[in-house]
């Protein structure tokens, strides 16, 4: 590798050169400091957008940096009769919810196992937000769809970028108010109220195969929720 230790990080889609090696984006989700991912988001953020709005929507034209100085990520047609000269795009995000529902009194938490994820993984439910919707609303929608169950009005609990490539987490907790659990069978396949006691011993998905329990590594939104429900830490911090 030419590459030395402290050097900018490159991309190449979701591949980070860092240090000399080319990892994931994701694995330095929990490798680096929140400030020091923040600054990488942004810049994968940066680099999707200006991939994906490289020529205008209206007239096919060649898109180029916009004039704003408020926002200086906003890109325009470089086609000065067309409409996208004068309004400028802006890097687009999809906004997807976490989910942490809770019953009796807080003493269970919910999660759920996606089909395509190995036998012991398991997280909050998510999704995506639909055109028109609250994000309250794409929590109930999403929790009932996924395991058939009703929750109350969702609190918001806090929020993380997450640039794979593009999106933005929100994460609620809401408190079960009906249903018994009936997964989706199509996103989801199991789901299951967990206890704390259980939880304890739960392992992080990048631990070593085996029956106990996996849950997101640290320095996800999900874990934080997960963690601030099994008293070990705030939901909320700066990311
Ligand atoms: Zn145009």
């Amino acid at each position: 590798m030419e590459e030395k230790a402290g050097q900018p990080p490159r991309f190449n889609g979701d591949s980070v050169l860092w240090n000399g090696e080319w990892v994931t984006l994701r694995s330095l989700l929990t490798a680096l400091p929140p400030e020091e991912f923040a600054a990488l988001a942004q810049a994968r953020s940066m680099d999707h957008f200006g991939t994906t709005h490289a020529f205008c929507g209206r007239c096919g034209a060649p898109m180029e940096p916009a004039p704003d100085t408020v926002t200086p990520h906003a890109r325009r047609c470089s086609k000065p009769a067309c409409e996208g000269h004068t309004r400028f795009s802006y890097p687009a995000f999809s906004v997807a919810i976490l989910a942490a529902v809770t019953r009796s009194c807080g003493a269970e938490l919910l999660l759920a196992h996606n089909t395509a994820w190995p036998a012991p993984r398991m997280s909050l439910v998510a999704g995506f937000l639909q055109p028109g919707e609250s994000l309250e609303n794409c929590v109930r929608r999403e929790v009932l769809e996924e395991t058939g169950l009703r929750v109350s009005l969702p609190v918001f609990s806090g929020s993380q970028a997450w640039p794979f490539p593009c999106s933005l987490m929100a994460g609620f907790t809401a408190e079960w108010e009906a249903g018994e659990i009936r997964a989706d069978g199509a996103e989801i396949d199991r789901a299951e109220w967990i206890t704390k006691e259980r939880f304890k011993s739960a392992r992080e998905w990048t631990s070593t195969p085996g029956d106990a329990l996996q849950i997101p590594p640290k320095g996800s939104l999900s874990r934080r929720l997960m963690d601030a429900w099994a008293g070990k830490g705030p939901a909320k911090n700066n990311t």
